[in-house]
């Protein structure tokens, strides 16, 4: 921090900003209250005894939430709003030591800055939002782009280090506004070129079009086929489950012939791939079974007057459920509509009853193997290696996060998992994230760590600090690693 008259500097961050007494930052994240650079948001602690999503509780509100307490009835120093280390080879914010069960365990906690970061997206639904490669955007910026589709569910990539700092400032600035809200739980619209436009939100229901989404499919056509064979056989003759990636016909599928359903002679358009499961028959949409189809004989193609009788039933079906429609062929063997009967009805019920209610999930992935590492460290690489070891655990504001094998500390974690508002920026751009290394103490000594700055939990009794109800679902960040755990014997 540099003073001058009426002014300091936040070294925070490579913005350097200088700010007035009683002004903060241009992240907001500083403040200058009286001359002292300050972290404008509480330090935040999670403890197990208190409800998850509970009331946040100042430190100190209750007698005894003392700094003695802190020590004895352990709760977990989280990273959020425990402020940057910049430039990184300074000791991290803090370094807490909490004795466990006779063990002494360390908790490194430091804000970090990530450029390089995204989210991966999972969005639920069989309609189709966009060509694989196709570009998303947020405000007409260029954020990222479709990749697969998934079962059930299609997967989007936004941001990444090239759309942060490689595109305009613009292109730059929005997409760390669109990282940072998705992340902090907030919607977004996105449009794909070529595609649809879709209100994404971690949690919640996908909005595309301006529809919101229900439920996701049951299983691809092939896959409905084969689950509901044995109920549908003996109440129609013929079943095609639409699906815009592979269609299920009951007659020709394993699954009718071993139950026994006999040929009807229905000859379908589009790729035969194995009996019964036919590829693209039409092209992708917002219709049936994620197709274009609003009417769904437009993929059959004839009945052979040899096989197909008059009279005969079809039944129709997309992989929801979501839409569904009977016929009987007249004399010319057309199929004309008729109402559903009652039993296909039930079954159009159980494959919606059986469809999982549509949700988007956002997952943070960011790069923790840099210049962080130095705020643990003195020697970075063992930190990484500490962590392929299964030494040192790895969270974000406690949440557990999945690192990938390989080189670095790439690491992913669902944002749901983590406290509401765990993010920050800073307008370089980068994205700034919680992250904590939780290790044995001696395992700490061991990899070079900044032993002179550990201190215990106590030591934060009048800071900025508030206390959250741990996530119920997450595992708890300071249990001590068992034997077998991947420690050398
Ligand atoms: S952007 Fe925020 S962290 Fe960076 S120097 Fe300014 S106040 Fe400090």
């Amino acid at each position: 921090m540099s003073q001058s008259p009426d002014k300091i500097r936040c070294d925070a961050c490579p913005v350097l900003c200088f700010i007035k007494d009683g002004m903060s930052g241009a992240c907001d994240r500083y403040a200058n209250r009286g001359g002292q650079l300050v972290r404008v948001d509480p330090h935040l602690l999670l403890d197990r005894t208190l409800q998850q999503g509970g009331e946040l509780v100042p430190f100190g509100a209750r007698d005894d939430w003392d700094g003695r307490l802190l020590d004895d009835q352990p709760r977990f120093v989280t990273a959020i709003g425990a402020g940057t280390t910049y430039p990184d080879f300074k000791p991290a914010p803090f370094i807490i030591s909490t004795p466990i069960d006779g063990v002494d365990m360390v908790t490194v906690v430091t804000e970090g800055i990530f450029s390089y970061c995204g989210v991966k997206i999972k969005i639920d639904t069989d309609r189709y939002l966009g060509a694989e490669r196709a570009t998303v955007r947020a405000q007409g910026e260029p954020v990222g782009h479709v990749t697969t589709v998934e079962y059930g569910s299609q997967m989007l990539s936004l941001g990444g280090v090239n759309h942060l700092t490689h595109g305009g400032k613009k292109e730059g600035r929005v997409t760390c506004e669109t990282l940072l809200d998705l992340c902090n739980r907030k919607a977004v619209e996105l449009t794909i070129d070529g595609g649809a436009t879709v209100v994404v939100q971690a949690g919640r229901a996908p909005v595309v079009n301006g529809v919101a989404e229900e439920r996701m499919r049951v299983g691809c056509g092939s896959a409905t086929i084969g689950m509901f064979a044995q109920q549908w056989f003996g109440k129609v003759d013929e079943v095609i489950v639409v699906d815009d990636h592979i269609t299920g016909v009951l007659s020709e599928h394993q699954a009718g012939k071993v139950v026994g359903v006999p040929a009807t002679g229905i000859r379908i358009g589009g790729h035969k791939s194995t009996p019964g499961r036919y590829f693209h028959v039409a092209e992708p949409g917002a219709g049936w079974g994620g197709t274009n189809l609003s009417d769904p004989l437009a993929i059959i193609e004839s009945f052979d007057p040899a096989r197909a009788w008059p009279g005969l039933s079809l039944f129709m079906v997309s992989t929801t459920g979501e839409h569904a429609a009977y016929y009987e062929l007249d004399a010319a063997l057309r199929p004309v509509e008729k109402p559903m009967p009652e039993p296909l009805a039930l079954s159009v019920a159980r494959i919606r009853e059986n469809c999982e209610p549509a949700l988007c999930t956002v997952l943070f992935m960011a790069g923790a193997g840099g210049s962080l590492r130095a705020g643990v460290t003195e020697n970075p690489v063992r930190l990484t290696r500490s962590i392929k070891d299964m030494l040192t655990r790895v969270t974000a504001g406690g949440a557990p996060v999945y690192v990938w094998p390989g080189g670095g500390i790439t690491f992913m974690v669902d944002v749901l998992r983590m406290p509401v508002n765990a993010f920050g920026y800073v307008p370089t751009p980068a994205i700034v994230a919680p992250i904590e290394f939780t290790l044995r103490l001696e395992d700490y000594a061991a990899l070079g760590g900044h032993m002179a700055h550990v201190r215990p939990a106590s030591s934060l009794a009048g800071g900025n600090i508030q206390v959250q109800g741990a996530h119920e679902e997450n595992p708890w960040p300071l249990n001590v690693p068992a034997p077998g755990d991947g420690r050398p014997a």
